[in-house]
């Protein structure tokens, strides 16, 4: 793979350009992002020495409204990295047609090899230097890899201190007790399988019988996981980051995440109470779960998972990107001439800050809704827009992907164009 991140998440854009009414000038402004920050943080650690970790924040594109995006700890972030991520967010935002512009935050740094005292010290120290850059009107974080709700409630607080008002709204994916959405946490797996179940019809699906692996066993993955457990989907692999099982029968993916969560690692098995039995199972890789003779594949881990290293040996029919850019733009290719249809990452995965959106509403108004009145305006949403960019995929020939990706462009493009393009000023056509 050559190129940076970012370069590759460009090809996909430019794919679209062609099918979108978009002015020149708009196009122009899309591609660059709007400002981008680095900050030094320094952290007092337990053993009383300083750490100074690198943090970033992109506010890509907020012509549509303030921006929006996650907060990422991992060990690989870097600016390329989240100004793709930024740059997909917002193409998502635009795409789902909430009110939101794109951003994206991470620091680089192992979180699993910090204490709970340093993961929090960090956190409020990444809001300091962060404090002039966000706000409810402006910039609002939430959750991405490796952080969690009570992290986004240390950023609020953070935030509220050094503005010394309770301001909820500036991070999103806090503890509901803390100004929270009901129904954020599974958001993102619940907006999946929306789309999932919006779309396979079309293709005469039958959920016995569709055989499905998930790579990825966070938030996103192991909800989705179970999601379609229990509507009856068989869920023959997962995988975390340290590998992955297989069984052609089906695992039982409740089980399986209560082993997880008391070992931390992924094990076939079957748990009754708090009795854990072991059954028939393989282990395999994170590259062969990837490789699965299967009929639905859903990569819910990180970016470039399937390249045009491994995109030849794919043998799935249908491939749903819970993840943030799971294929590059060369996989897309190859999968997209082997017939393989992949459902966009900026639909699938867009259930979580469509959440979001609906929990900076509910801080604003102060009125909290029910976990079905959640839900459902959550499904309603994923649903419509499901149906039109299929609809545009159908009408112009094109793959969902790039559907999608016109979808998001063409209300950009109206934002853009309200405020007056070249052709309203000079040309008068
Ligand atoms: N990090 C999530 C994403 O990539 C959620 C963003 C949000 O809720 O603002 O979509």
């Amino acid at each position: 793979m050559s190129g940076s991140l970012f370069e590759d998440a460009s090809q996909k854009l430019e794919k679209a350009l062609k099918y979108s009414a978009m002015s020149e000038d708009a196009i122009e402004r899309l591609k660059y992002p709007k400002s981008s920050v680095n900050v030094s943080i320094p952290v007092r650690m337990d053993d009383g020495s300083l750490k100074v970790f690198q943090g970033y924040r992109v506010r890509y594109d907020d012509t549509r409204g303030p921006t929006k995006g996650g907060i990422r700890y991992y060990p690989t972030v870097s600016m390329d990295e989240v100004q793709s991520l930024a740059f997909w967010m917002t193409f998502k935002c635009a795409a789902l047609g909430l009110p939101f512009g794109g951003a994206k935050g991470g620091i680089t740094l192992n979180p699993k090899e910090l204490s709970k005292f340093e993961l929090e010290r960090l956190s409020r120290s990444y809001i300091d230097a962060l404090a002039d850059f966000i706000g409810p009107d402006l910039d609002i974080p939430a959750p991405d890899v490796y952080t969690n709700p009570m992290i986004m409630g240390w950023m609020m607080d953070q935030y509220s201190m050094i503005h010394r008002r309770i301001t909820p709204a500036v991070v999103t994916g806090k503890p509901i007790s803390m100004g929270g959405s009901l129904g954020r946490d599974a958001a993102t797996a619940m907006g999946a399988f929306n789309v999932m179940e919006a779309l396979l019809p079309k293709f005469n699906i039958v959920r016995s019988n569709t055989t499905v692996a998930v790579q990825g066993f966070g938030n996103a993955g192991a909800n989705i996981a179970e999601m379609l457990f229990q509507a009856g989907y068989k869920v023959v692999a997962l995988g975390d980051s340290q590998g992955a099982i297989y069984s052609k029968d089906g695992l039982d993916v409740p089980s399986v995440r209560q082993f997880k969560e008391s070992t931390r690692r992924v094990k076939a098995v079957y748990c009754e109470g708090s009795v854990c039995n072991l059954v028939d199972h393989e282990e395999i890789s994170n590259e062969a779960l990837l490789e699965l003779d299967v009929d639905i594949l859903i990569p819910a881990a990180l970016e470039n998972q399937i390249t045009e290293a491994n995109a030849a040996d794919i043998k799935a029919k249908f491939i749903f990107e819970v993840a943030n850019g799971p294929v590059n733009f060369a996989g897309d290719e190859i999968l997209n001439q082997k017939g393989i249809h992949v459902f966009p990452d900026i639909l699938v995965n867009a259930g979580g800050v469509t959440v979001s959106y609906f929990e900076w509403v509910q801080n604003r108004m102060g009125f909290y809704w029910t976990l079905d009145e959640v839900n459902s305006r959550l499904k309603q949403k994923m649903v419509e827009e499901s149906e039109r960019i299929w609809t545009l995929s159908q009408e112009k020939e094109i793959s969902l992907r790039t559907a999608a990706y016109v979808h998001a462009l063409n209300r950009l493009g109206e934002a853009v164009s309200a405020r007056g393009t070249k052709a309203y000023f000079i040309e008068r056509v």
